[in-house]
Formats: C-alpha cells, sequence, structure tokens
C-alpha cells in the first residue's frame, strides 16, 4: 500500500489585507516548523500572491491561488494565467472549488480545462468535488461526484490526477459548521479511490484525497485517521492562526 503523506491547505477565500496576511503568515511558518511529516500550503487571493511568496519562499509552507483561467494567455479581460501565478511562484492552484461552481457558473468541463490549464504551467491543480444536501438526501453524492472526476479524467487522462490533489468537500459542510462524520467523508473517499483505482490503481493508491468542509482543531484529527482521508482543505479555521497550527498538527501522523 503506497504511503501518502498528508497535506493541509487553507484557502483564504475573499479575505485578507496585508497587515493581517503578515501577522498569519508569521504564525504559521513560525509555530509549524517543526512538522515533519505534513505538508502545509495556503490558497490567498490573486492581489496577496506576491506577499505570499516574499513572506513565504525558503520555508515549508508553499502558496497558491484560489482559481485559474482556463485560458493561456490573450483578450480575457480580468481572468488570470497559470503561468501568472507560477510568474509568483504558486505551487498550488484550486479549481472547481464549489463557490466558483454554484456562484460564477462553472461546469464540470470548465474546471476540467482550468486543472489542465494550471498542470500544463507546471501547478498542482487542487480538484475540489462535492455534492448539496440535496444532492445527498436524494442519494446522488457518488454520481454528482462521479461526474465533476470523470469530467477531468476524459479531458486530460487518468495520469494526469497523479500531479494532482483532490478535495472532497460536501458542499453543505462549507462554512455550515457542520462537518460530515469522519466515517461519511471516509466513505466518500473510498468511492472516489475505488473510481480512480479502475482506470489506474497505482494512480489511485498516491493521490492524496483532502477532506474539506467546516474542519477545525476539535474535529481534525478525526478525519485525517481514516485511511483515506489525507489532510484537509480548510477555509474559516484556516484564518485564525491558533486553529490552522493546531490542525496542521493534527495531519502531523
Ligand atoms: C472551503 O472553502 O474549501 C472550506 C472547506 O470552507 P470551511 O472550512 O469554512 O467549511
Amino acid at each position: 500500500m503506497a504511503t501518502r503523506s498528508k497535506l493541509v491547505a487553507g484557502n483564504w477565500k475573499m479575505h485578507g489585507s496585508t497587515a493581517q496576511n503578515r501577522d498569519l503568515l508569521d504564525a504559521i511558518v513560525s509555530r509549524t516548523a517543526w512538522l515533519e511529516k505534513a505538508s502545509i500550503a495556503v490558497a490567498v487571493p490573486y492581489p496577496y500572491l506576491w506577499q505570499a511568496q516574499s513572506i513565504l519562499a525558503n520555508t515549508h509552507v508553499s502558496w497558491g491561488a484560489q482559481n485559474v483561467s482556463q485560458y493561456e494567455k490573450g483578450a480575457y479581460t480580468g481572468e488570470v494565467s497559470a503561468a501568472m501565478l507560477v510568474d509568483f511562484g504558486c505551487r498550488y492552484a484550486i479549481v472547481g472549488h464549489s463557490e466558483r461552481r454554484a456562484l460564477f457558473g462553472e461546469d464540470s468541463h470548465t474546471v476540467a480545462l482550468k486543472f489542465r490549464a494550471a498542470q500544463a504551467a507546471g501547478l498542482t491543480p487542487i480538484l475540489c468535488i462535492g455534492e448539496t444536501l440535496d444532492q445527498r438526501e436524494t442519494g446522488v453524492t457518488e454520481q454528482v461526484v462521479a461526474e465533476q472526476l470523470d469530467a477531468v479524467i476524459e479531458l486530460t487522462g487518468v495520469n494526469a490526477l497523479s500531479s494532482s490533489v483532490l478535495a472532497y468537500e460536501p458542499v453543505w459542510a462549507i462554512g455550515t459548521g457542520k462537518t460530515a462524520t469522519p466515517q461519511q467523508a471516509q466513505d466518500v473517499h473510498a468511492f472516489i479511490r475505488s473510481r480512480i483505482a479502475a482506470h489506474d490503481p497505482a494512480v489511485s493508491a498516491k493521490l492524496r484525497v483532502l477532506y474539506g468542509g467546516s474542519v477545525k482543531a476539535s474535529n481534525a484529527a478525526e478525519l485525517f485517521c481514516m485511511p483515506d482521508i489525507d489532510g484537509g482543505l480548510i477555509g474559516g479555521a484556516s484564518l485564525v492562526a491558533d486553529e490552522f497550527v493546531a490542525i496542521c498538527n493534527a495531519a502531523k501522523n
């Protein structure tokens, strides 16, 4: 069985200021330096990528963006290309966050194009997939997650997943304080892994699948000890140094 190191990635969403970011990033760097086994990253708003780069360069903490254009360059007003993210030292780009899907009309094909554009520029995409409450209650969680995943596999081939990270984020758990139970999360993670294994067991065994949805210091350890959960994508709690450091700590084993 492949051993997968854990990753804890903060998604700041549309929060921050240069003063707040400095304090938060300094705290994360200084208070997680001793963690050996977990990788740590923050996805910051575009205007603060320069600041993340200047504070985090040569530290153990990586940084990235929360979105990326599916286009390489050209007349796309307001878009930010993957090459621009690389220019600011990004390692990661989140694609397909449920807020992008629900509020900005990104469908699974667009998300797949973004995934491909990120990888083509050398970034590691963090692909978010997950069902709404209504979909869970009507028993179609697996179909929804499969459709979101298959769109990427169809466009890029399953091998492309080897240099990516997945994040299972049930929409009903994001920003609601309502976390999936460790078993609920594990069940979907195991489903995701088995679906990828049907294409390529080696890719599936190595792929990191994060859980996201109201992860906090108080519930991180019980989620992260499940066999198919390889860390977390953290929204609200990533803005609070004590919480985020404790979550990183929960991922260290
Ligand atoms: C997210 O935005 O990806 C997320 C998981 O948010 P929260 O942790 O606040 O639920």
